[in-house]
């Protein structure tokens, strides 16, 4: 046995297809960030398989993998910018999303018909066109749908605290959202978009035509203390082999800088993987993985390529699987877990996981 991340296909299309039945509107999985770290390319094909209409990425590089890889479908990217290659775009099939008047000339300019999305900022105040500038790209994107330089196939937003439901900001943004489509009144667009996983799963007024489930698609938990139970299946399980067990007298020190020191002789062991994979330095001394059926406690700092685990007197052999984390079903943490002790969300477990790990798909 080797480290290895095994990536379960049957869950991402088991978690596309709740999803799906669960808002009764279209969906559109987002596989950016090399599907958030469980292979961008398997993830859309599986994604696609279940039934899922729409795929979203972030970067034109990302779509242009998806299509050389094979991909057919619709496709939506957002990360673009003046100056980006339009074309290639256009000519990948690609639904392109603008947010200003400036992107729209630059697209009109490839002389090739566009599929556009307007992306509006209702309030997160990242991408999208600015409140007092949406007049003026809607006028723009009408010209353009008269003079054949686009369809305008989406109108969208993003919110900023879907994960927290009684936080302001949705009812704002989702009234700002409507606002906006009331101004873009002549534009006909196929699908209107705001919600992600959380807002997809928790608000049903926010999901219009379809919904971008991102992280509930890997079957992880977009809002933790929220989410009703849809039968979801974490889709990632990181595992590598026991490299060394072995006795330790009290008084020991344990990895770089002694953080944790042994107040009673016990066992530890190796774990042959470390930050240089994504396990998160954060995590060290508070995450737990499991061995041979227990559950068993990071000690000292995570090192770059292995760690240490406090195995409590037992001497596993060498070999023996370690579970960092996984599906929850038979003891072994999950990426919600390692995303508590690490101080993050599971959104950075599962995508800074990878460096010299091979994926294996079941
Ligand atoms: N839509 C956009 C624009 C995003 O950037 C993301 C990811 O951050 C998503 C949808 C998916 O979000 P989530 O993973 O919370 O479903």
């Amino acid at each position: 046995m080797f480290p290895e991340i095994v990536v379960d296909l049957a869950a991402v299309r088991h978690n596309v297809r709740a999803l799906r039945e669960h808002t009764g509107v279209a969906s559109m999985t987002v596989v950016k960030a090399d599907g958030y770290g469980h292979g961008m390319v398997e993830v859309a094909r599986a994604a696609r398989e279940a039934g899922s209409e729409w795929i979203g990425v972030a970067t034109l590089d990302e779509a242009l993998a998806l299509r050389s890889a094979g991909d057919r479908g619709r496709l939506l990217c957002w990360l673009t910018f003046p100056g980006a290659d339009w074309a290639a775009a256009i000519d990948a099939d690609v639904d392109v999303t603008a947010y200003t008047v400036a992107e729209l000339d630059e697209i009109a300019a490839t002389g090739r018909p566009a599929r556009v999305q307007l992306k509006i900022d209702t309030g997160l105040s990242r991408g999208g066109a600015t409140r007092d500038s949406w007049p003026a790209v809607v006028e723009r994107a009408k010209q353009g749908e008269r003079d054949g330089s686009w369809r305008i196939t989406g109108i969208w937003s993003h919110f900023a605290a879907s994960d927290e439901p009684d936080h302001p900001a949705n009812d704002a943004q989702e009234q700002a959202f409507l606002e906006a489509l009331e101004l873009a009144d002549g534009l006909d667009p196929e699908v209107r978009h705001l919600a992600n996983s959380a807002a997809g799963i928790l608000r049903p007024s926010s999901r219009f035509d379809l919904v971008r489930f991102g992280l509930a698609s890997y079957g992880l938990d977009p809002a933790p203390g929220h989410t009703p139970d849809l039968g979801l299946v974490p889709a990632m399980t990181v595992r590598a082999p026991l490299a060394l067990a072995k006795p330790i007298p009290a008084g020991a020190g344990v990895s770089y800088g002694h953080t944790w020191v042994a107040d009673t002789p016990t066992t530890v062991g190796l774990v042959p993987i470390g930050y240089a994979e994504g396990v998160l330095r954060s995590a060290s001394n508070a995450a737990r993985v499991l061995v041979d059926g227990k559950q068993r406690a990071v000690r000292g700092r995570i090192c770059m390529d292995q760690f240490v685990v406090d195995l409590g007197g037992d001497l596993p052999d060498p070999g023996t699987e370690v579970v960092l984390f996984g599906r929850g079903a038979h003891g072994e943490p999950t990426a919600q877990d390692w995303a508590e002790v690490a101080g993050t969300i599971s959104y950075e477990i599962v995508t800074r996981i990878g460096g010299r790990l091979p994926r294996r798909y079941v």
